[in-house]
């Protein structure tokens, strides 16, 4: 089972102004990890196999799929936590807001409010120099 958890965050605007959310992140078993990079190099491989019957361009299709599918499979499995959104009050105008987020996302961030669309930093407490530190559970 794969395993959501909530993890407060800082949000803070350009005029220094922080208020306090939650950062959503969803972490995958080593069995989830595998079935996602197989699902990659599967489609990667089908491909691969679809275009090696178009001529011309099997000649970098194929080997692109072909090589490029390890690859990609690869540095999916090395994924074993995804940030899923961030939720909390915009320190600039104050509404409550969804800020979704790139699975690839590492904290601390610069992005936008979806609401006024100033930009705002989203951090682990104690600011961004803090890396983060995985909490024992
Ligand atoms: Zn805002």
């Amino acid at each position: 089972m794969s395993d959501s958890r909530v993890e407060p965050i800082t949000i803070k605007g350009n005029e220094s102004s922080a208020s306090v959310g939650e950062l959503y992140t969803r972490s995958f078993t080593p069995g989830e990890r595998m079935a996602r990079a197989g699902k990659v190099l599967a489609v990667a491989w089908l491909l691969a196999l679809v275009t090696a019957f178009i001529p011309i361009v099997h000649f970098f299709l194929v080997p692109l799929f072909g090589i490029g599918g390890p690859i990609m499979a690869f540095m999916r499995y090395r994924v074993d936590t995804v940030a899923e959104k961030a939720h909390g009050i915009c320190p600039e105008c104050e509404q409550t807001v969804d800020i979704e987020l790139d699975p690839a996302d590492k904290l601390p961030k610069w992005t936008y409010c979806p609401a006024c669309n100033k930009p705002v930093q989203l951090m682990y407490h104690g600011g961004p120099t803090q890396a983060a530190i995985p909490e024992d559970e």
